[in-house]
């Protein structure tokens, strides 16, 4: 079976201040950087709202539809901004992350990576931050439960930042196992190991600024596989961010291509003794553009070898 690919060309209209580190060329790196790998190529659609209502307010959505600028930018807070073309981008990237969930279900396709920006991990209810509109790995993880009749669906996190939105999407949702390693102390400043949800389902992992590869490793395998192994997720998601790497400017982790290769190769080892291999990737950050194509070329790599 085949990977997919789901992205949108109006995902590089989503358009942020020069100078801000979410930008175009982020993804047009990454495109290109999968460029030559053998994938199923999707066109993402726009998500429907009743999507977004699994997670977001319908004013929420309303507030965000209406802060569109006519022109320039709209500056929802320090660093999250919107352009002409972001709802559309928003919208394309939930569509992208509930597309690839059906795409796996149905047997489709092995698995999926979803090349969308904004990111969405940071955005919570009723509330955008961190460059990111809608929680994206949250909705695909509601999709699946209540579209698709899952029992189980796991979403592992290895952004550098915390996935505040998605813990706080999921914080009362027994349904979904939630476990998410970043950097602390680092923004948004939450994410620690007493942070657990209503039902104990999410599970935080701080790693110290400066640690590498052997910390997250040996963290990975004695805090994140135990707890995998016990839920039995149906389906995982991952909210791929590579802003861990050492070259990431916005971090303090030095992590290596090698790692995000070797993480994704553990988790696709899982999904096979688990959950017949079902994973549904997304893009959250990373911004060195050379090591954010390297790592997500790696990352998708280790998924078409896992599907095959
Ligand atoms: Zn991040």
């Amino acid at each position: 079976m085949k990977t997919a690919l789901l992205t949108h060309a109006d995902c590089l209209a989503h358009v942020t201040p020069t100078g801000h580190p979410e930008r175009v060329a982020r993804l047009e790196h990454i495109l290109h950087a999968l460029e030559p790998l053998d994938l199923k190529r999707i066109t993402a659609p726009l998500a429907a709202d009743d999507d977004l209502l699994r997670v977001h307010p319908a004013d929420y959505i309303a507030q965000i539809r209406a802060t569109r600028p006519a022109e320039g930018f709209a500056q929802i807070d320090g660093d999250t901004f919107m352009s002409p073309g972001s709802v559309d981008a928003a919208y394309r990237a939930a569509g992208a992350v509930t597309r690839a969930v059906d795409l796996v279900l149905t047997g489709e396709v092995g698995n999926a990576f979803c090349a969308i920006r904004p990111p969405g991990h940071h955005a919570e209810k009723d509330t955008a931050m961190g460059f990111c509109l809608f929680g994206n790995a949250a909705l695909a993880a509601k999709h699946a439960l209540d579209h698709h009749g899952l029992s189980r669906v796991a979403v592992v996190d290895f952004d550098v930042h915390h996935g505040n939105g998605t813990q706080d999407l999921l914080w009362d949702e027994r349904r979904a196992l939630v476990i998410t390693s970043q950097q602390m102390p680092l923004w948004p400043g939450s994410g620690r190991p007493d942070e657990t949800g209503d039902f104990d389902t999410i599970v935080n992992i701080p790693l110290n600024p400066g640690s590498g590869g052997g910390e997250m490793r040996d963290a990975y395998q004695r805090l994140a596989f135990p707890r995998l192994r016990a839920f039995k997720p149906e389906l995982i998601i991952i909210s791929a961010g590579f802003d861990a790497h050492q070259d990431d400017p916005l971090a303090s982790l030095n992590w290596s291509t090698a790692d995000f290769a070797w993480l994704t190769r553990e988790i696709c080892t899982l999904a096979a003794e688990l959950c017949e291999g079902h994973i549904v990737s997304t893009l959250e950050g990373g911004y060195d553009l050379n090591a954010l194509a390297a790592s997500t070329r790696a990352h998708v790599e280790e998924l078409i070898e896992a599907a095959q």
